[in-house]
């Protein structure tokens, strides 16, 4: 008898639950941490153990059922009568030779017999032409079954060598029994990331989404590294840059399908992501730490970037958090501290969901975006398991939770990519939430004084949500970048905040007066009195003057020879009408529908777009409302619907070319649109529209359906001018539209062919270039000759500088943020229209973007 046999059999233990695999090969036995592919010597296949082939013949290791043949021959999987799921694999990244060299003798559902050949192969070929021959028999539902006893190192023989003893573990018969798993098939993918951040917290997180219902595990593999894909921080701490090629692993049933889609994902990710890319985009420019001017910095001047501008004076308040030290060791049971760390993430999970929710709303999809991310980091089970893991060990569940947390930011502090690193603050945010709901000490409760300067070393989101935004003036960070999620949101409520100030900061004592001027990265903490002074008559000038502009804003606005500009809104959410009333906007002149709806599951019904476009009609007050029909694709994603990747999807199923693949979803939009009362007050309009065919179409279609309602008026339908073809050929969208609406952040990007989310090329891509204002004039020109007006929606109608010449184009409407529509009206009222005629005309000659700012700002300079 042969050594390998004789250690099975002399140490077996073979019970009546227990049953024995014999050796499918011939061949000496290999031990499963000894195969040459980490894929299965890790056990991700299941536990198991290796033969090297002397010969090229894969037999029955007991009698089964076939489950399952690898479409390429060189694996299959055997049920036997107990439940338990063979892997029998031939060779290593077998699949990659295509089903050469392999010849099955057995179908896919046949019964066989201990003995019986399954598949025949070249040993040769396959051995020249795959990294390796050893072969792995691996029990695929190692969580229902064990190996007791494996045979020793040796030669055994095919169908007689005894090779593993297998036992179920408790009730995995009948459960086993039932499933119909198969995990033989694999797929493996090598994908570079090309956009911007490489495997950040949003692609990684909608890649573990990518491969959610797949019946197949997916992991992914970067210089040595792996991380599960449900794993969001195992992600991040492969630390994938931008333009990191990384490996794809897919094993089960669906393990194609699996990959694919993941690859997928990431190759859509490059082109346009909606979380950290564009706030990259739209934030300022960082300032330098020096001031331009190359003027040193007073001694008591900190330099900083800013990451929200303004100005502020106030008082020096430490924000960071005393660190919360847990106790150790757990006062209750394992399974009592368990429960309470679970009872901890549902609620947190909930509050966040609240938090998304409402975010979402009031259309800040900045902050929806960031707080949906830390869900899915509460969830990852790299530390939900590390925390479980520590739990059973006697700790208790917040140092579990801290410690499990700790490990991963390490992880991702290693990492030399400023984007991954800022994601350890997301760490530390769940951390302390997660502590807090534990019941240990909660710093939100703080008492602030007036005017508090806030400093920390870092914010984090929560600690901007909970804070009270009616006594902070400012933030300033030691750390930090204009990309961190806390400078996206206070750039959205609004807070000045200075970013990357360096450990100087710990060195200013609490308590000190302080003047944050953010918009010049400058933070002095040793003001003279005229320094408070200059800066508090600045903040004081600026919001005098947004006052004196709001005592006016119910009013009409017209120039000062009396020509008419309507100053509108542009809203997502029923908040945003109201603001937009109370601000004094004389209509909304764009409400992107998209925003509206932007987190949900699931498509809008008919109704539940009636209701909501008749809230905001209600909450307008007579006032009519542009509503744009669904304008999704390219920057804009929606969560109930996945648009296939394209190659270039700013040029692609974008706006209303979605009707040509979903009309459905349109034909409920305008449904809804057309019920909202009184009849008159909602206007359509129409985005990304190429030529006067669609538009036709569509028209002809609203037809229909009002008068599927008995709609007798005439519904008001106009198209945004968001490509040059359609500023071109305005005389033709003209004769079957009412109106004309400019989109300029679209119509820039197409015209410069500059991306709007490309932060290099954010001061480039202006709207106030001579061939965009060329095509604005083309556009009024077109609209003109059928009596139609022409509006501007796009975020050049509120730039202050821009506003003269658009007047001077003879655009009538300009649809602004509803908190610039004071300052709009009012910059409208100081100017002369046949100056602006003059001067425009003039602007239309100059070569650059920056000839037309600096000539409008010499005419009319700024407050
Ligand atoms: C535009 O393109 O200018 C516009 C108003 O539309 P959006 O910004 O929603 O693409
Ligand atoms: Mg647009």
């Amino acid at each position: 008898m042969r050594r390998a046999e004789e250690s099975l059999l002399n140490h077996s233990s073979q019970t009546a639950s227990s049953f024995v695999l014999l050796a499918p090969f011939t061949g000496p036995v290999v031990p499963l941490a000894d195969v040459p592919d980490p894929v299965f010597a890790e056990g991700m296949f299941g536990d198991g153990i290796g033969i090297d082939p002397l010969d090229g013949v894969l037999v029955a290791p007991c009698d089964g059922t076939i489950t399952h043949l690898a479409r390429t021959n060189h694996a299959v999987t055997l049920r036997t009568a107990e439940g338990a799921e063979i892997l029998l694999h031939i060779g290593i990244d077998t699949v990659e030779l295509g089903g050469k060299g392999f010849t099955p003798k057995i179908e896919q559902g046949a019964t066989v017999r201990a003995g019986q050949a399954l598949i025949e192969f070249d040993a040769d070929f396959v051995a020249r032409h795959a990294p390796s021959l050893v072969s792995v028999i691996a029990v695929a539902n190692s969580d229902a079954f064990e190996v007791v006893e494996r045979a020793g190192r040796g030669v055994l023989r095919a169908g007689e060598g005894r090779l593993l003893v297998l036992r179920a573990k408790d009730g995995a018969k009948a459960d086993a029994a039932r499933s119909d798993a198969n995990f033989t098939d694999e797929a493996r993918r090598n994908v570079t990331l090309a956009h911007a951040g490489g495997l950040h917290a949003r692609p990684a997180a909608r890649a573990r989404e990518a491969a959610r219902g797949f019946d197949a595990k997916v992991e992914v593999r970067f210089e040595g590294r792996k991380a599960p894909i449900e794993s969001v921080v195992g992600l991040l701490s492969l630390g994938a840059g931008e333009g990191a090629t990384i490996e794809l692993l897919g094993i089960g049933a669906q393990a194609s399908q699996a990959v694919e889609a993941v690859a997928n994902e990431l190759l859509r990710a490059a082109h346009g992501e909606v979380e950290e890319t564009p706030a990259r985009a739209k934030s300022p420019a960082p300032v330098p730490a020096t001031p331009p001017s190359g003027r040193p910095l007073d001694p008591n001047t900190l330099a900083g970037v800013c990451a929200s501008p303004g100005i502020a004076v106030g008082t020096l308040v430490r924000w960071d958090d005393q660190e919360i030290t847990p106790p150790e060791q757990a006062s209750g049971s394992s399974s009592a501290e368990s429960h309470a760390l679970d009872r901890a993430i549902t609620a947190i999970d909930a509050e966040l969901d609240e938090t998304v929710r409402t975010a979402s709303q009031r259309g800040a999809v900045g902050e929806a975006g960031i707080f949906a991310v830390h869900r899915v980091l509460l969830e990852d089970p790299t530390l939900v398991d590390a925390a479980r893991d520590l739990i059973s060990l006697g700790k208790s569940a917040g140092f579990a939770w801290r410690e499990a947390i700790r490990a991963q930011i390490a992880l991702l502090s290693k990492i030399e990519d400023a984007l991954l690193a800022e994601r350890a603050a997301d760490l530390r945010d769940i951390e302390k939430r997660v502590l807090r709901a534990l019941g240990y000490k909660n710093t939100s409760a703080r008492e602030l004084p007036d005017e508090a300067v806030l400093a920390a070393d870092e914010f984090t989101p929560s600690d901007l949500s909970s804070l009270d935004r009616t006594r902070v003036t400012a933030l300033v960070m030691a750390r930090g970048g204009a990309t961190s999620h806390a400078a996206i949101i206070a750039r959205q409520i609004g807070i000045p905040a200075l970013v990357a100030v360096g450990d100087a900061l710990h060195a200013v004592p609490e308590g000190t007066q302080v003047v944050v001027d953010a918009s010049a990265g400058r933070l002095e903490h040793a003001p003279t009195a005229l320094d408070v002074e200059r800066a508090r008559f600045e903040r004081q000038r600026l919001a005098g003057v947004r006052e004196a502009n709001r005592r006016t804003s119910q009013q009409a606005a017209t120039t000062s020879d009396g020509r008419a500009i309507e100053v509108a809104a542009n809203i997502a959410t029923l908040d945003d009408a109201r603001t937009a009333v109370e601000n004094g906007a004389d209509s909304v002149g764009l409400l992107r529908t998209e925003l509206l709806f932007i987190h949900r599951a699931s498509a809008p019904t008919k109704d539940e777009h009636k209701d909501s476009y008749q809230g905001i009609v209600d909450a307008l007050k007579g006032r009519t409302a542009i509503i744009r029909t669904l304008d999704v694709g390219a920057d804009k994603e929606v969560d109930y619907l996945t648009l296939p990747p394209e190659t270039n999807p700013a040029l692609g199923l974008r706006g209303i070319r979605l009707a040509q693949v979903r009309p459905d979803l349109l034909d409920d939009q305008l449904r809804g649109l057309i019920a909202v009362q009184p009849f008159g007050t909602v206007r359509i309009l129409l985005p990304m529209v190429t030529d006067s065919g669609e538009l036709v179409r569509l028209r002809k279609r609203i037809d229909e359906l009002a008068r599927e309602i008995g709609r007798t008026d005439a519904i008001e339908v106009g198209v945004m001018i968001e490509v040059p073809s359609a500023a071109l050929l305005a005389d033709q969208l003209a004769q079957h539209a009412d109106f004309l609406s400019i989109g300029t952040n679209d119509l820039t990007q197409y015209t410069l062919a500059m991306d709007r989310c490309q932060p290099d090329l954010a001061a480039q891509s202006d709207g106030l270039h001579p061939a965009v204002l060329r095509l604005i004039k083309a556009a009024v020109q077109g609209a003109a000759k059928h009596g139609k007006w022409v509006g501007v929606c796009g975020a050049l109608g509120g730039d202050p500088v821009a506003v003269p010449l658009l007047v001077g184009l003879g655009v009538t409407e300009l649809s602004v943020d509803p908190v610039s529509v004071p300052g709009i009206k009012a910059r409208v009222r100081n100017l002369d229209y046949p100056l602006c005629r003059q001067r425009a005309e003039d602007a239309l000659a100059l070569e650059s973007a920056q000839a037309v700012r600096a000539a409008s700002r010499e005419i009319w300079p700024l407050d």
